[in-house]
């Protein structure tokens, strides 16, 4: 008999899951069904996200309510408009072969008069994030009174983003009488405080240990100097090339430069942040989730609720601030069951801070050596094995030109052909690593090696022409902008000529542009209040701008170079590039905000917001 049968979820339930490949219930779903489908009890389940939450406080819902009504029976908040769109996209799976069940996702950022009119068409399940929810409660459409069920997900992720006031509101217009059911990755005292206040006596349950991340996730951590963190990143990735990963940054300014080099460099990265319109958002979204990207380089804000199976790596580029977010950012990995890898970049004074976080998750964080350039060659020669030998050969297409291709290589041996083949992918490969220095320190955070300008090659460049600025821009391709829009846009608002603007670098949410640097103030000046769509349109300095005072640079090769062309490494156009970035905290390059955090402890957990939220 079906497991989910024997748990007590109908037939009609039990088909539909089996469709999504359920085929027996995960730990949580086979401890919390049986509780939940008696109706009686308050409900507080500790478990990380990926463990299979929804279905746990889904399928007991589906059999609780009465679908002949269309009142609003259960409400479920949750913290992103991307998580509530997951579930309630989960919940209609759940319930497709039930007749007359309607679900209705009500987040901000998207038109209100649709959610509404779909609530006044009834509704039995409405899944809500808090501000949207209270909006909607405030302008007295929607009834709350038949609610017999309140789900809390992702509780401790909702008190984090400030929602503590809305949730109290919002269960204030519910029945005395609910059930409330609280799913929280971890348990702060406020998650804590909300279980006292509005729940009798709740049945309380932990899937793994608390505070533990998900047991199938590895955690290492590599040991750089600050400055090589970009390129030890590089070799990771590079020595991964099925890598389909999130990496994370502390703040919006970072994860932009980030992105921007790994563009330039040629991988598949784009950035998501708190900048991005929620268009902007979705469209990273989309192309992450179809795997168009491979590298999504994010805030802890903005990838909060991200729902997306298969992620391979999480990285965290900078730690986070707070010790908690650490769970969060590995728990986007190996979801549902499968194996992932939680990889930390840190340098010799964070190493105090990999052991705090042993303690908080019980688990043993293990040193990885940043591969040597030779390691990274033979991957990604292995991979190149297997792409040849895997290829699927069209025989029909390619038969009327085999003549020829056998006449071309007719004077060449086998062996011949095969090393050249290899070298037309590989050269670049073994052009960039080739006598690649250790990028490894030892604990004490002396380097193996001395290092030559080769080394900074590695880094992306960031730094503008002579005599000009490099400026960022919140708007990009995504944004319909051409080039030549873009140029128009900047030139009628900071009114100066189309000659004093450099290169155009358009990304697909932002762009860099260059400004000659006596009209820099003039942009600045010009774009003080400016919308585009409803949104402010923020100028930045660069990261590293390459401001005139960087003369003589090394030619070091900036070879990470550009994939899009297939000519991979080796591609990318080269510029001069930045003097001595010794001071910088880092990859970025002297910026005076960063790496604020990166000596001590972490932050504690206990209710103390982030300095600014605009920086995420
Ligand atoms: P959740 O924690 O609810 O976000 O679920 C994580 C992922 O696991 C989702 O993609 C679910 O579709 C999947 N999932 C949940 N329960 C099961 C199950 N019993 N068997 C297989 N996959 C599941």
């Amino acid at each position: 008999m079906n497991p989910f049968l024997e748990l007590g979820i109908r037939e009609e339930v039990v088909n539909a899951i089996s469709e999504l490949g359920f085929e027996k219930p995960s730990e949580i779903q086979e401890k919390a069904i049986p509780v939940l489908l008696t109706g009686n009890d308050d409900f507080v389940g500790l478990a990380q996200t990926g463990t299979g939450k929804t279905a746990a406080f889904g399928l007991p819902l589906l059999e609780q309510l009465d679908f002949s009504q269309k009142q609003p029976q259960a409400l479920v908040l949750c913290p992103t408009r991307e998580l509530c769109l997951q579930i309630s996209k989960d919940l209609e799976k759940f319930a497709k072969y039930i007749d007359n069940v309607h679900v209705v996702a009500v987040y901000g950022g998207a038109n209100i008069s649709d959610q509404l009119r779909q609530i006044r068409r009834g509704v039995q399940i409405v899944v809500a994030t808090p501000g949207r929810m209270l909006d909607i409660i405030g302008r007295n459409a929607i009834d709350f009174s038949q609610v017999k069920y309140v789900v809390l997900d992702e509780a401790d992720e909702m008190l984090n983003m400030g929602f503590k006031e809305d949730i109290n509101n919002i269960l204030s217009e519910t029945p005395d009488d609910k059930k409330t059911w609280l799913f929280s990755a971890t348990m702060p005292k406020e998650v804590r405080r909300i279980a006292q206040n509005y729940m009798t006596d709740p049945f309380e349950l932990t899937v793994g240990t608390k505070n533990t991340g998900n047991a199938n996730i590895e955690h290492n951590y590599y040991l750089v100097k600050a400055r090589d963190k970009y390129a030890a990143f590089k070799r990771i990735v590079d020595s991964n090339p099925d890598i389909f990963g999130i990496v994370f940054c502390r703040t919006k300014i970072e994860t932009q430069e980030i992105a921007e080099a790994l563009i330039k460099d040629g991988y598949n990265a784009d950035a998501l942040h708190g900048d991005l319109s929620q268009q902007q958002r979705d469209k990273v979204m989309k192309r992450y989730r179809d795997r168009s990207l491979q590298l999504l380089i994010a805030t802890d804000v903005a990838a909060r609720g991200i729902d997306v199976n298969d992620v391979t790596h999480v990285i965290n580029f900078s730690l986070p601030d707070e010790i908690e977010n650490y769970t969060h950012r590995s728990g986007r990995t190996a979801r549902a069951g499968k194996t992932g890898v939680s990889i930390s970049l840190i340098n010799i004074k964070e190493q105090s801070k990999i052991r705090q976080l042993e303690k908080v998750i019980g688990k043993t964080f293990e040193r990885k050596q940043v591969p040597q350039g030779p390691e990274v060659v033979e991957k990604q020669l292995l991979t190149i094995i297997n792409k040849v030998q895997n290829v699927e050969v069209n025989e029909e297409q390619i038969n009327p030109f085999l003549p020829q291709i056998m006449e071309g290589f007719e004077a060449l041996s086998k062996e011949e052909i095969v090393k050249r083949f290899a070298s037309l992918e590989f050269n670049r490969f073994l052009e960039y690593y080739n006598n690649a220095p250790d990028l490894n320190i030892d604990a004490r955070g002396d380097g193996r090696e001395s290092r030559d300008g080769r080394d900074r090659g590695e880094r992306g460049s960031r730094a503008g022409s002579k005599g000009y600025t490099r400026l960022f821009m919140n708007l990009g391709a995504v944004d319909e902008f051409s080039r030549g829009d873009m140029l128009g846009f900047i030139c009628n608002n900071a009114k100066i000529s189309g000659k004093s603007i450099g290169k155009i670098d358009m990304k697909g949410v932002f762009t860099f542009f260059e400004v000659q640097d006596e009209e820099v103030n003039k942009v600045f000046e010009g774009f003080k209040a400016v919308d585009f769509n409803g949104r402010q349109v923020r100028i930045e300095v660069s990261g590293d701008s390459g401001r005139s005072d960087r003369g003589g640079r090394s030619r070091g090769g900036d070879r990470g170079g550009d994939r899009r062309n297939s000519g991979g490494y080796g591609g990318g156009e080269r510029r001069d590039r930045g003097g001595d970035r010794r001071n910088s905290g880092g990859y970025g390059g002297g910026r005076g905000d960063r790496g604020g955090n990166s000596g001590g402890g972490f932050r504690d957990f206990s209710g103390k917001r982030r300095e600014s939220k605009s920086k995420y």
